[in-house]
């Protein structure tokens, strides 16, 4: 199935908004088999979103749009698809009746008649409740082309594709196409596609895909049968093919990111961890605490910008800063074992470094120590992450997280 995703809003075309729908779809719908061949945005338009949708049928079987589904004016992706289709829109009661108890529990948010614009969907479509806003979605079938219809906002965007669209997207075929996600840290894309590249161009059922994440690798395995046991059966030597050829590398099948992982990983053993942050500046704690239940397993942590609070919050000895300077092993080891004790955690990681744009005349911008201290050990990792402030951040936080997981799964924390 061919699909050209099409995103409604005047937001996206002015750089208003970036149009993370878009990325988050064609994620889930490559996940489902779905060929994703076409991005198109189009503005508020009328005239233009009918271009664009006489466009998409002529080369695409799914069309899925977002956007364009509430109660304003502006909002006419559903009128134009419609009129496009030629269906007409319908009274939907039940939505109504949602709308108006929404409405009814949510008190700061002024109810107007317009917002029963929201209940008229496309005559026979199968509607997709919108159970995290109010504008419901929708999809149907028309010439052998399939439309779906999903809010823009991405907090409802991504959770009703995967409660609503993907359950439809599924009845279509009566095969399961299934996938896992291997993730990789601390090996690029290209040095991953070059080790896979002559089998994936061979694979046809199961295939094996690479995607480059923010950091990191994803390689996707997916494979398509009559039942899900066949199909995980065709999978698996796959996932575990791909697992020992990149060993430790490979932090996780079809885990979320490498914090996520370290949590359940914490959890798991009964362990706390705290941290001591000087360039990633409070953004690994950040990090941590975006995931729930990150409470149970994680203290606390300080930001320690300069040398004096270094010294004062973390008890490190302030001659050896000076002498070994802030962007040091020494520094980076010091700040890991300050912040255990200070937090009376098992575990503490550290980042100390240059973010740029300016240099301490002594190591070239992007030089970052990361360090992780158990009751024991400390081990610190030195690292050269380029020289743009926001990446060489967030690197340096995806080190922290990578030396913290692999010293729970009791791997070499410093190399392979
Ligand atoms: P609502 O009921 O909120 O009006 P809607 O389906 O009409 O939902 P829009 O009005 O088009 O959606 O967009 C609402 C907000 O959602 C936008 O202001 C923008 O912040 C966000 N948004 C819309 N489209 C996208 C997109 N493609 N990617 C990321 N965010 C988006």
């Amino acid at each position: 199935m061919n699909c050209e995703i099409l995103c409604v809003g005047t937001e996206l075309l002015l750089g208003n908004t970036v149009n993370t729908d878009a990325a988050d779809l064609s994620d889930l719908l490559s996940g489902l088999g779905v060929n994703v061949f076409w991005h198109t945005v189009v503005g508020d338009n009328p005239g233009r979103l009918a271009e664009a949708v006489a466009i998409a049928r002529s080369r695409a079987d799914l069309i899925v749009t977002t956007g364009g589904l509430g109660p304003t004016y502006d909002d006419l992706t559903k009128n134009v698809l419609a009129e496009a289709f030629g269906r007409k829109l319908e009274f939907h009661p039940e939505e109504a009746a949602f709308l108006k108890a929404w409405f009814a529990r949510n008190t700061s948010v002024r109810y107007t008649d317009n917002n029963l614009q929201q209940a008229y969907l496309p005559e026979g479509c199968t509607v997709f409740h919108n159970d995290w806003g109010t504008a419901p979605g929708c999809a149907f079938a028309e010439d052998g082309v399939h439309v779906i219809m999903l809010p823009g906002p991405p907090n409802e965007c991504v959770p009703m594709f995967k409660a609503c669209a993907a359950p439809y997207l599924r009845s279509l075929s009566d095969e399961v196409i299934l996938s896992h996600q291997i993730r990789v840290f601390g090996i690029g894309e290209s040095a991953v596609e070059a080790i896979f590249r002559e089998q994936m161009e061979r694979m046809a059922n199961p295939t094996l895909a690479t995607y480059a994440k923010f950091g990191e690798v994803m390689l996707r395995a997916t494979a398509k049968a009559k039942t899900e046991a066949e199909a995980e059966a065709m999978c698996r030597p796959v996932v575990e093919q791909v697992c020992r050829t990149l060993g430790s590398k490979v932090y996780g099948v079809d885990v979320d990111s490498l914090e996520a992982l370290a949590l359940s990983l914490l959890k798991e053993k009964g362990l706390t961890f705290a941290t001591a942050e000087s360039l990633t500046g409070g953004l690994i704690g950040q990090r941590f605490t975006a995931l729930p239940g990150a409470s149970a397993v994680y203290k606390g942590g300080a930001v320690t910008y300069c040398n004096e609070v270094k010294a004062a919050m973390l008890g490190i000895d302030r001659d050896m800063i000076e002498e070994k300077g802030a962007v040091s092993y020494e520094t980076a080891a010091a700040m890991a074992r300050g912040a255990r004790i200070a937090a009376h955690a098992d575990l503490a990681l550290s980042a100390t470094g240059l973010a740029g744009p300016d240099g301490d005349g002594v190591h070239p911008v992007g030089t970052v120590f990361v360090g992780l201290a158990d009751g024991e050990n400390v081990w610190v990792r030195q690292l050269m992450l380029g020289t743009r402030r926001a990446r060489v951040r967030q690197l340096a936080a995806n080190n922290a997280f990578d030396m913290l997981r692999r010293y729970l799964q009791g791997l070499p924390i410093l190399e392979d």
